[in-house]
Order: structure tokens, then sequence, then C-alpha cells
């Protein structure tokens, strides 16, 4: 299929990462959120970005201004019917993501594609929440998006094998890596990733070691790039705790329980970088 304009729904963290590289790979790009206010910000973000490229002359200022170009703001979930393809990267929330895929199923063109950043949630489920479950799949891309090169791709129960195709091509003109994965809580990534950042959220909890020294002992003694509770800031704490809730949920197992301390955090609103504060504070 010959996808050439992508609409993201959600310009947080994770959105304007993804409408970034789409539109530096050349595709015309629609990225969308709730209020004008958060769509500008994604923008800046992405400006902020590619501005860092220019100063270390990776890029001129007139491909700058080229990629920028091709990403239109909007705020209508309505404009998703010229897209090809639909990455949505809103809250991980399965009540906000099956309203949006709903919705989206209405909007969007018969052979569009429908695809899903979530961390944690079952492609499956959200798929169930349209009318053509074989045109949904999980697109999980990492964070920073620019940086990082694994998209796990996710196959949902009805997921077609030239839907599953398609979005490994894209991945790769997006000079990004796929792996396959099927549908399971957490995935693999955050599977293997969440319950070791929730064990070292529990080791602090418990008052086995100072913040600082968590870290350090897993990047110093594991070769980490970062600890995990710089990294649980850097993800969103409360991205953190919906996936260790879905873990929970899904596999009914007590081992994946979220740290009291983690659900403490995210009622304070303390929600890591993105909010200026978590375990650690952020000027
Ligand atoms: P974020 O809080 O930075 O951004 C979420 C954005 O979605 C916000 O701007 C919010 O206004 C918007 N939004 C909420 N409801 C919406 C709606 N109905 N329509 C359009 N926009 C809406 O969160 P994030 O870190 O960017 O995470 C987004 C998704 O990506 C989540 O599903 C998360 O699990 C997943 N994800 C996150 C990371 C990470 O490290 N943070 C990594 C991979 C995947």
């Amino acid at each position: 299929m010959n996808v050439k304009k992508i609409m993201v729904v959600g310009a947080g963290q994770m959105g304007s990462g993804i409408a970034q590289v789409c539109a530096q790979s050349g595709y015309s790009v629609i990225l969308n959120d709730i209020k004008p206010e958060f769509v500008e910000r994604g923008l800046g973000v992405i400006n902020k970005n590619l501005s860092r490229q220019v100063e270390k002359g990776r890029m001129s200022k007139e491909q700058k201004e080229e990629i920028l170009g091709r990403i239109i703001a909007s705020t209508d979930l309505h404009d998703a019917k010229d897209a090809d393809l639909v990455i949505e990267a809103a809250v991980e929330n399965m009540e906000v993501k099956t309203k949006i895929f709903a919705q989206l199923d209405e909007i969007a063109q018969e052979h569009a594609i429908l695809a899903s950043n979530t961390s944690s949630l079952p492609i499956t489920e959200i798929a169930a929440a349209t009318k053509r479950p074989e045109k949904v799949i999980g697109m999980h891309f990492m964070n920073p998006v620019p940086v990082m090169k694994l998209v796990e791709i996710i196959r949902g129960l009805a997921t077609e094998d030239e839907v599953y195709q398609t979005i490994e091509d894209i991945t790769k003109t997006l000079n990004k890596v796929p792996v396959e994965v099927n549908d399971f809580p957490g995935f693999v990534s955050n599977r293997v990733l969440m319950p070791m950042i929730n064990e070292a959220i529990y080791t602090l909890y418990e008052g086995v070691a100072t913040k600082e020294a968590i870290d350090e002992v897993m990047k110093l003694g594991m070769n980490h790039p970062m600890g995990p509770l710089a990294l649980a800031d850097f993800i969103g704490l409360d991205t953190c705790l919906y996936i260790m809730e879905t873990l929970h949920e899904g596999f009914g197992d007590d081992k994946y329980r979220p740290c009291p301390l983690l659900r403490k955090y995210v009622k304070a609103g303390w929600l890591g970088k993105k909010t200026g504060r978590g375990f650690y504070v952020y000027e």
C-alpha cells in the first residue's frame, strides 16, 4: 500500500517525536491533539530538535523549514479523512484509546491503517472498537523517538499480513528497525523493562538505598545508560503506572503489582521530567 499522508494523534513526548521522524522521511504529517496549545507545544519541541541538527551541521536551514512545512497542526479528528495511516499516541488509557479508534474508524478512508503507539495495552481490544480490526496494528516507538532505533510491531488477533508488511516497510523508511511481536500485555519491551523499574521503586520505598544509589548501582554495575528511577521520570510516572496496571490485570499475577510509592507520586502530579518533578527535580 502506498502511504503518503500520516496523521499522528497526541502531540506529547511520543507523538511529536513520531511526527518529526515521519516528516523527516518525506511523509505529509497531520499532528493532532485536543487543544491548540498542546499541538503548539509539540511543534515547538520538533522545531527545537531540528534547530539542534542545524547547529551541529547535520541539516541545512532550508531542510529544517521543508520538514516543518510538511507538518500540519490539527485539533479536529475529522482531519483523519485525508490520512492513509493514523498513528495514535494519546495517553496510555484503554477508554481514551478505544474512543479515539471508534471515531477514527468512522472518519478514515476505507484503506487507511490505524496504528497505536501503546506501550502495553492489547491491540486486539483496541481493534475491537473498530469495524476494521484487520487494519489495526501496534507500532511501538521508543523514547526519544528521533534517537531510538527500535519499533516493536504488534500484530493483533485479526491484523492482516498485508497491513503488517506495509507497517514494517514504513518503519524501515523512517530509518528504524522493526521487530515483530505478538499481542500480550506489555509486549516484550515493557514486560521486561517495567517490572525492573517497579522493583527499583520498591527498593526506594523500602529504604534499601537512596534514589541516587539505586540508579548508580544499575548504571555502573549493569552498564545501563540511565538508572531505572531516572528512566521512569523520563518515560513519565503516569505511563509507568498504566503499564504496571495493564501487566497486573492482563496476567492476573501479583508479581506485577505497582509499588504504592509510584501511585502516590502520580496522585501528587509528580509525573517525572514532563511536569518538572518525579523521583528527581528538573529545572
Ligand atoms: P504525553 O502525556 O507526553 O502525551 C499524550 C498526549 O496525548 C497529550 O498531549 C494529550 O493532550 C494527548 N491526548 C490525550 N487525549 C487525547 C485525545 N482524545 N485526542 C488527541 N490527543 C489526546 O504521553 P507520551 O509519553 O507521549 O505517551 C503517549 C503514548 O505513547 C502512550 O500510549 C504511551 O504509553 C506510549 N509510549 C510512551 C513512551 C514513553 O517513554 N513515554 C514510550 C513508548 C510509548
